[in-house]
């Protein structure tokens, strides 16, 4: 394989291609795919970059750091869509609803009732994925596999919440193919809350710069790519 190109927008061709490449190969039509960019560490030069070459997702991290790129972006790009990707704590609920338009770290039930009093106020409805601690990380957020049911309980039971599909995001290992069983995992408990609950859940968020390409092939939906779009993070 060729070696990646150094600019933004070149890194965005090149990620599209090999995501397609990917999905075709996988029988996956690649447009059921989205590319997003996650931010979280970087200039908000290299982000307008990539907006400027034609990316419209993108995902922070933490609350406060959208809160300070957000607004910015948001003007100069008034398409864009912004996911929080990163752990949420109850108190920040408020805040996060005001840059985000959805959020993919939903994973546990109290913050699910706050964020529904919060929207209930305004009579919104709001995306959310559930995120799951598949192996029960301790340093991770994310629900344990074994309560996610009732997570999953509790969010649909709230009527402002759009429960959309599931997030994880693996024990990390330098090679890409250690997480396939985690992919393949977070994808049957998907499927079993689908079944369980009569309800869609169509979204699969897994896959980042390292093992985005196992993640396709194993049905992510959303691959939230940082350091293989922007380069390394500038800051932790
Ligand atoms: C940082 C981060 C990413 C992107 O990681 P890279 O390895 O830089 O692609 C994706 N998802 C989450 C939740 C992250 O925190």
């Amino acid at each position: 394989m060729n070696d990646p190109p150094e600019d933004v927008a070149e890194r965005l061709e090149f990620l599209r291609e090999r995501i397609a490449r990917v999905a075709e190969r996988a029988g996956r039509d690649p447009e059921s795919i989205s590319l997003l960019a996650a931010t979280k560490g970087q200039p908000i030069d290299r982000v307008r970059q990539a907006a400027r070459a034609g990316q419209r997702l993108f995902g922070e991290n933490r609350v406060a750091e959208g809160a300070a790129k957000i607004p910015i972006l948001s003007a100069e790009f008034p398409g864009a869509t912004w996911r929080l990707i990163g752990p949420l704590q109850t108190n920040k609920a408020r805040s996060a609803l005001q840059y985000f338009h959805s959020v993919e770290s939903l994973d546990r039930e109290r913050l699910a009732l706050r964020l529904e009093n919060l929207l209930a106020e305004s009579q919104r409805k709001f995306p959310v994925l559930l995120e799951v601690n598949l192996e029960a990380e301790a340093t991770k957020s994310g629900v344990l596999p074994e309560s996610a049911e009732n997570l999953a309980a509790a969010c649909f039971a709230q009527p402002h919440l759009d429960v959309r599909g599931l997030m994880a995001v693996p024990p990390f290992s330098e090679e890409p193919e250690s997480s396939r069983p985690y992919f393949r995992r977070l994808r049957e408990l998907r499927d079993r809350l689908q079944e369980r609950f009569g309800r869609e859940l169509p979204e699969l968020s897994i896959g980042m710069s390292h093992d985005f390409e196992v993640a396709v092939a194993e049905g992510s939906t959303e691959v939230r790519i940082g350091t293989a779009l922007f380069g390394p993070r500038e800051q932790a």
